[in-house]
């Protein structure tokens, strides 16, 4: 299963993370975060729905972004959550949850107007985390948000390829087999776990795994990245983005 980008640091600004880290990088996913901020997908053909609830959207924090096509979302990696409509002039709806599934762990949210429960099921069985059927109040579709949301966030224990990471425990396996880390391994590749396969940036671990008021020269994540990875025991676990910063590596699919 491959997770797709939650946001680009870029496109993450420092409001957007209202839960201050200190020193000790916690998961929740950040998916778990208010909607402030969340990158909403909105698969939409029908342009008056869709621009109203782009509208909405903005309202309420989220920047959203509308696709007319399923071709279209499935080629968007950077979404928080999806809302996903089931009539698409190119494919059907269910078969987009589908494709998503298969590699991204992104919340979908279907939005349709086909209510008869076998569409229902049809599209629950697909992989999508709930179901709003229109016409709908905005209140409700934000409340089934933030509730899809916590339960993404619900999790505390990140599978990636050859790693195991669990955050209650400060565990990591490579393997099965338990590698100790030091606190600030650990904290490192928390932050690279927290969505795993985005690329996350020097500034962004800094920013998380260090206390905000504790001055670091930059070469010092370096040496912390290098024990890192010599103890993973796999250097390619954790990849150089020339210029952006690191990701973990996306696990070979067999
Ligand atoms: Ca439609």
């Amino acid at each position: 299963m491959v997770h797709d980008s939650f946001r680009s640091p870029a496109q993450t600004p420092r409001s957007a993370h209202p839960v201050p880290y200190r020193g000790v990088v916690t998961m929740p996913h950040p998916r778990n975060l208010p909607l402030a901020g969340l990158h909403v997908l909105v698969v939409e053909d029908d342009p008056a729905i869709g621009a109203q609830l782009v509208k909405g959207l903005a309202l309420v924090g989220c920047k959203p972004r509308q696709v007319g096509t399923g071709a279209a979302a499935l080629e968007d990696g950077d979404a928080g959550l999806v809302l996903l409509d089931l009539g698409l002039p190119d494919m059907d709806g269910v078969d987009v949850c589908v494709a998503l599934r298969r590699r991204s762990a992104v919340p979908v949210i279907v939005v349709t107007a086909r209510g008869a429960e076998p569409a229902r099921v049809a599209a629950l069985d697909a992989g999508a985390d709930d179901y709003i059927v229109k016409p709908f109040g905005f209140d409700e579709l934000t409340a089934r948000m933030r509730a899809v949301l916590r339960r993404a966030g619900g999790t505390d224990t990140v599978e990636w390829g050859r790693l195991r990471i669990d955050a209650a425990a400060r565990r990591v396996r490579v393997d099965g087999a338990v590698v100790e880390l030091t606190g600030k391994e650990f904290d490192i590749l928390a932050c690279l776990a927290i969505d795993p396969g985005r690329v996350v940036s020097r500034e962004e671990i800094f920013d998380r795994a260090w206390d905000e008021h504790w001055y670091s020269p930059r070469k010092v994540l370096d040496v912390h990245m290098a024990a890192l990875r010599r103890k993973l025991g796999d250097p390619a676990l954790i990849e150089t983005v020339y210029g952006r910063g690191f990701r973990l590596a996306t696990p070979e699919t067999p």
